[in-house]
């Protein structure tokens, strides 16, 4: 988990050979086509489709077809590198943000990453009676975010 966050704050420079490593340490054998999708995820972190995914990572890999991103988002999303996130009837949007976070939905599609305080995911777990199996918890906000 450390490797991990010290990828994300060194996602500036795109240190390939650390992303080949985080994708070994989480049991994803690395390949140039994974580590071009990872990093694209890393690099602008807006929530993008796996459209708007592909589109990015044609610039650094023009032969990758739209079914090799699914497959490769597919695999990191198995192993929980990143996290599919499904909002209403909109596509399916990936985020690289492993930290504990809400998001908001804004009325102009985006999606942001509300960071969310220590204990609290705990918290609403605690809410539940015992003997609920929680899996995963989404907090979600919808709303108007000011313009960035
Ligand atoms: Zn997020």
């Amino acid at each position: 988990m450390q490797g991990l966050i010290d990828l994300m704050a060194e996602t500036s420079t795109q240190n390939p050979e650390r992303i080949a490593e985080v994708l070994a340490d989480h049991g994803v054998r690395p390949t140039s086509q994974r580590e071009t999708v990872y990093s694209s995820l890393l690099q602008k972190r807006d929530h993008p489709t796996a459209d708007e995914v592909f589109a990015r990572v044609r610039e650094k890999a023009p032969t990758i077809s739209l079914a090799t991103v699914y497959n490769c988002l597919d695999v990191l999303v198995q192993h929980n590198l990143v996290k599919a996130v499904n909002f209403e009837r909109a596509p399916t949007q990936y985020c690289a943000n492993l930290a504990p976070h809400a998001h908001f939905h804004d009325e102009e599609g985006r999606t942001l990453d509300i960071d969310m305080p220590a204990g609290m995911f705990e918290q609403l777990r605690g809410l539940l009676p015992q003997n609920f199996d929680v899996k995963d918890i989404e907090v979600n906000f919808h709303g108007r975010a000011p313009k960035s």
